[in-house]
């Protein structure tokens, strides 16, 4: 099995999702007394939280890669950014190390295509929905049609997932509110929403809805076993 590397904390509800997933994925696949070889870097999120709020990218990536390296020095065999938005520096991170950097948006994308969906909403943080660096993967690499919701709608998806659920607050109002809006992609023709921020599993669960959801955390906790028992 391999070791794998996990860069956590983004925040640590959501490594912990990870932490269990790829301790229940190991287990059930192996059966016994298994569980997964791991290292986990777990930041400090408000720093990161401030690098994002100011645009101090180069700061971040820096904090990425260093990261990315201490879990190579540290033994791992490959790296896994347990974020979907830290996925921004995802070249500076992978030509960082020797060891590869298995990513969030290709774990998701491979599972939309398994089901043979191609339209399909995106919620996340802000930089998730709006810059390129996330939704360009899945349209170029994967040939998929991704919707956003509008901008107001955005506003709220984006600052439940910082003033709430990074902090474990789970509010019954704004799960309602994620409803509405996945409600309002499905209207305009979407055929799945991608959970595309590691806490939204914790807020919306498939059960809430009739449209498929792709919760990037376990499909990217599930990628990562395959990986390590590949
Ligand atoms: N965990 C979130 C994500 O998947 C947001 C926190 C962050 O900015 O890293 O994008």
């Amino acid at each position: 099995m391999k070791t794998i590397g996990m860069i956590g904390g983004m925040s640590w509800e959501s490594s912990l999702e990870y932490y269990r997933i790829v301790n229940e994925e190991v287990h059930a696949r192996l059966g016994g007394v298994h569980s997964a070889k791991c290292l986990m870097l777990s930041v400090d999120f408000a720093e990161i939280e401030e690098q994002q709020r100011r645009g101090e990218w180069s700061k971040a990536t820096q904090g990425m890669t260093d990261a990315a390296q201490s879990l190579e020095r540290g033994g791992a065999d490959f790296v896994v950014i347990c974020t979907n938005t830290m996925h921004k520096m995802d070249d500076e991170v992978e030509a960082s190390v020797k060891i590869p950097l298995l990513h969030i948006a290709d774990a998701a994308a491979q599972e939309v295509r398994r089901l043979g969906l191609k339209k399909f909403g995106l919620l996340g943080t802000r930089f998730t929905m709006e810059e390129a660096f996330y939704k360009e993967r899945l349209a170029k690499k994967f040939g998929l049609q991704v919707v956003i919701p509008g901008a107001a709608d955005r506003e709220i998806v984006h600052r439940v997932i910082y003033d709430e659920l990074v902090i474990g607050k789970i509010v019954p109002a704004s799960k309602a509110e994620y409803l509405r809006i996945i409600a309002d992609l499905q209207a305009q023709g979407c055929e799945g929403i991608i959970l595309g921020c590691t806490e939204i599993g914790l807020l919306v669960q498939q059960a809430d809805c009739a449209l498929p959801l792709f919760d990037t955390t376990l499909l990217h906790a599930k990628a990562a076993v395959d990986f390590a028992l590949a």
